[in-house]
């Protein structure tokens, strides 16, 4: 195993080493949380609703973990599908106007096993450049030519559309709002193409459940366009402040994926209390519309708070603020000097996203006042002229 030793050291020199590295959270403070000693205030986090800490889901989760025990025991099509599961799946399908929905263990099982399960030789998928890992892995495990094409370009995405024409199935796939720069899929384009080459679409809502629609359904539902998408995929890790994912869409969708998901049979079912815990969350990403707006006017006020320093900060107008540094070192250097100013957030590095365009990606939450993200801003700016990030 002397290889290893030496790729790590290459990895290392190239500032390309990742840590896993403890963080606690603060349940009276959910904007924060604490590494060794100290209370940074959390631009790293995906809980964007500040739901994490809810004390109804926390609620739920006890009576639950109490009556039904820790583990479901089993694969969901085994012993494992315990009632939480009907009632949370009959929600989300109401929720999102869908014939039917179903949970996965994790939005990596959700994107890897559906695209799997639809997909396989002879077919094609297209992928935007930018689309989550799980969504790539997916498409190799498949088996499927992956169709790459760039980052919102429809032209491109044309060109291969007419260069596969002939292929069995093919598949348009999307995050719907990007994890790594915070824009949005151009959606209507999408719907427009699937339409006149005959492909299906998936729109990954990761980054976008529970912020935009109305009721936090989506993305697809503020557009108007959640009736032209054939495959909805979300998780609960992020807004829901749980854990989990869900598909929805037609009946025989739904009843594909039973049988053809391996991640959904060969896996055991998540434990009954979590499930339950996301129901609660649901509950309240549906009717708590003040998070949705105070969570836009933190990430505004962030945003332009950035731009106006003077900082590089990728288009858009979500809670994902990333802030390009393009040096894999300097980025680094970057989010120690903000821990050091007591602010948690991430450097983000290739091979997540493009070489030279390494990023600190500041995400942001309801659970933030506009005074502690005019102080960080502030604190940001300090550190961006010492590093001559930013010149004077
Ligand atoms: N899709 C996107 C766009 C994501 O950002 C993520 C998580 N980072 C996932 C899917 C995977 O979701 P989960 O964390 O629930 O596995």
């Amino acid at each position: 195993m002397n290889w290893m030793e030496k790729e790590l050291e290459l990895l290392a020199e190239d500032s390309l080493e990742r840590f896993l590295r403890d963080s606690a959270p603060v349940p009276e403070c959910p904007g924060y949380t604490v590494r060794g000693e100290r209370l940074l205030l959390n631009l790293a986090s995906n809980d964007y609703l500040g739901l994490a800490q809810h004390p109804a889901i926390i609620e739920t989760m006890r009576e639950m973990l109490l009556t039904e025990g820790g583990g479901s025991g089993a694969s969901r099509l085994v012993t494992g599908n315990r009632p939480p599961y009907g009632r949370l799946e009959e929600a989300l399908a109401t929720w999102q106007n869908s014939e039917a929905a179903l949970v996965f263990a994790n939005g990596y099982m959700a994107n890897s096993g559906v695209i799997r399960a639809l997909m396989g030789r002879g077919d094609v998928v297209f992928s935007d450049q930018f689309n989550h890992a799980s969504i790539v892995d997916g498409i190799v495990l498949s088996r499927a030519e992956h169709a790459r094409y760039r980052h919102n370009d429809k032209d491109h995405l044309k060109l291969l559309m007419n260069k596969h024409r002939d292929k069995r199935r093919k598949l348009i796939v999307t995050d719907a709002i990007f994890s790594m720069d915070g824009d949005q899929a151009r959606l209507r384009e999408l719907v427009e193409l699937k339409c006149e080459y005959g492909a299906m679409l998936m729109v990954d809502e990761a980054h976008s459940g529970g912020i935009y629609g109305e009721r936090g359904e989506g993305l697809c539902y503020e557009l108007g366009l959640h009736n032209e998408v054939d495959i909805h995929m979300g998780t609960f890790s992020k807004s829901f402040g749980v854990y989990g994912a869900y598909v929805c869409g037609s009946r025989n969708l739904i009843r594909w994926l039973i049988n053809k998901a391996r991640p959904l049979i060969y896996s055991t079912a998540l434990p009954p209390s979590l499930v339950a815990g996301v129901s609660t969350a649901l509950d309240l990403v549906k009717v708590d519309y003040w998070r949705r707006e105070r969570l836009f006017s933190a990430s505004r006020l962030f945003r332009s708070s950035l731009c106006e320093a003077g900082f590089n900060v990728i288009n858009g107008d979500s809670p994902i603020v990333p802030v390009i540094i393009g040096e894999n070192e300097k980025t680094l250097r970057f989010s120690h000097a903000l821990e050091g100013e007591g602010i948690a957030a991430v450097a983000i590095r290739p091979p997540t996203v493009p070489e030279g365009t390494a990023r600190i990606r500041f995400s942001l939450s309801a659970a933030h006042t506009d005074k502690e993200l005019i102080d960080a801003a502030a604190l940001i700016r300090k550190i961006g002229l010492q590093l001559g990030v930013l010149s004077a």
